[in-house]
């Protein structure tokens, strides 16, 4: 590669993107969701079959005639409703691309050298102010992680950490530290069997972040409570959580879903149930960790919401008395990929799991202020400096601006909930006793499928197949149902409803 070639310019490279931009089909609300029929197929076609030695003179012209059309618009149309994917508001994306252009590597404090660590500080004491967490109890060590699976493992290693700490000191072991001397020995010292994850209806990733920090999937507990028809809920059933949590020679984490994937309901309901399992957790050495991946989001609203929105502000009351919490940034901060956050209460955990060894090069040179190095408080060294789409986008529209968003994306799926409840061939799950109460429920999911056996069973290919909004399938029950979850900022109720009841009636003729 030459390095007066055009690819050596970033101003050439810009304007020739920009050119090129100006003929990609963008216009959001035209915008198909999955690509035209054949064009996947064509686009593996122009794949490479080798690596080129000189490289190929039409490499853009490919990207843009042959790889885009062949990518779905998940995060370009806002009727994209399938997993939570959220988008990318106009202010992160310029962000991103500055991220991009400058590349910095966000690994070590350099205060002297670049503000990227200052700015990602700031980032996340701005995103502690969007939730309403005290800057003095969460500024311990809050970091910015690839995702919400990622921010789950930080919650499990420190908690890991923590409660084997704790019980080790107890019981006059001197090995306390699993960073130090790993969970093996720790647990073989104290005396302890088993360390357990306590949960109700947790993410497919907390399972995975109990594989990757050694407790094992299979020891993840489920602790809830039935409800009158005997299925099971997303809420804790304290009796059986204390009965966990007192067991002699197990450690425990209480994992609390706040915002369930498939319903996007709470696991708890209000400050009274927090204060409660806290002291429970503090007489037995339990560690609360919150999955609040989009569901933390919650704690935008402001209380005079809490009115129309009751059962959301109070699923989010008093999470404020966790250990730790995840958050996700590619999802409802519509910030793009790959962006996640983890916020912690307590100021030594951090660096006895993730401290980078001692290389002296490594240490934060010349700092006088509080921030930490990255490298030290998370998984990776190297990083990306995802904090600057998060900076971006909070300066732009302020608290204002997420709340005004949050609320149209609840508005929708609480209209699309009325319009399934009232129709003949839908029906909303889980099952509700009135309308009310799942409207209600209701935050950005829609959970639901129709009556009809025949017409349920292929529901979510005819709806996808309409290319004019996009669904998950999954299986609610023992039986699929379909999945709409609303995470967009570009929503408009009015319009947005509108093609998904067109959709609806449509598929089911
Ligand atoms: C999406 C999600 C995750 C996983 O997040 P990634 O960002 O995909 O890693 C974890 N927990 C909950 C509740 C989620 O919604």
């Amino acid at each position: 590669m030459e390095a007066n070639s055009e690819l050596s310019d970033v101003s050439t490279v810009l304007s020739s993107l920009l050119e090129k931009l100006h003929k990609l089909p963008l216009n959001r609300r035209e915008l198909p969701t999955l690509p035209e029929d054949g064009t996947i197929a064509e686009a593996r076609r122009s794949l490479p079959q080798t690596l080129s030695e000189n490289g190929h003179d039409d490499w853009a012209e490919h990207l843009v005639r042959d790889i885009t059309p062949a990518l779905n618009a998940s995060s370009l149309s806002p009727n994209y409703y399938g997993f939570v994917i959220g988008g990318c508001a106009p202010a992160a994306l310029f962000g991103d691309i500055l991220a991009s252009i400058y590349d910095q590597n966000v690994h070590i404090h350099l205060p002297n050298q670049t503000i990227a660590t200052n700015v990602e500080r700031c980032a996340l004491d701005l995103l502690l102010d969007l939730f309403h967490l005290d800057r003095n109890v969460w500024g311990a060590n809050p970091t910015f992680t690839t995702g919400a699976t990622s921010s789950n493992v930080l919650g499990l290693a420190m908690g890991r950490e923590w409660v084997l700490r704790r019980k080790a000191k107890e019981r006059g072991s001197q090995l306390r530290s699993v960073g130090k001397h790993g969970i093996y020995e720790v647990m073989e010292f104290a005396g302890l069997k088993k360390i357990q994850i306590l949960s109700t209806m947790p993410h497919s990733s907390i399972a995975k972040a109990a594989s990757i920090v050694g407790i094992g999937r299979a020891n993840v507990v489920s602790v809830h409570k039935m409800d009158e028809s005997g299925a099971s809920s997303i809420e804790i059933d304290f009796d059986r959580f204390e009965t966990e949590a007192r067991r002699a020679d197990v450690a425990s984490i209480l994992v609390i879903s706040a915002g369930e994937v498939n319903t996007g309901q709470f696991a708890t309901g209000g400050l009274r149930e927090l204060q409660r399992l806290r002291s429970s957790c503090d007489q037995h050495d339990v560690w609360i960790h919150v999955d609040g991946a989009f569901g933390l989001f919650g704690r935008v609203l402001p209380p005079e919401d809490e009115e129309e929105l009751g059962e959301i502000v109070r699923g989010c009351k008093g999470l404020e008395l966790a250990d730790s919490i995840t958050g996700d940034g590619h999802k409802l901060l519509n910030v793009p990929y790959d962006c996640g956050f983890y916020f912690c209460r307590h100021n030594d955990i951090a660096e006895e799991v993730f401290q980078n060894g001692n290389a002296a090069y490594l240490t934060s040179a010349g700092s006088d202020d509080d921030v930490s190095s990255p490298l030290n408080i998370g998984i990776e060294n190297s990083r990306r400096f995802r904090a600057l789409p998060v900076y971006a986008t909070l300066l732009a529209y302020g608290r204002g601006g997420y709340i005004d968003m949050l609320r149209r994306q609840i508005r929708l799926a609480r209209k699309v909930v009325i319009g399934l409840w009232d129709s003949e061939i839908y029906q909303t799950l889980p099952k509700a006793s009135s309308k009310a109460e799942i409207v209600g429920k209701t935050f950005i999911v829609v959970l639901f499928r129709a009556r009809d056996q025949n017409l349920n069973g292929d529901l979510v290919r005819r709806i996808n197949s309409t290319r004019k909004m996009y669904v998950s399938g999954t299986i609610w029950e023992g039986k699929s149902a379909a999945r709409l979850a609303i995470a967009n900022w570009a929503v408009d109720v009015e319009r947005d409803y509108q093609i998904i009841r067109s959709v609806l009636q449509d598929v089911a003729k």
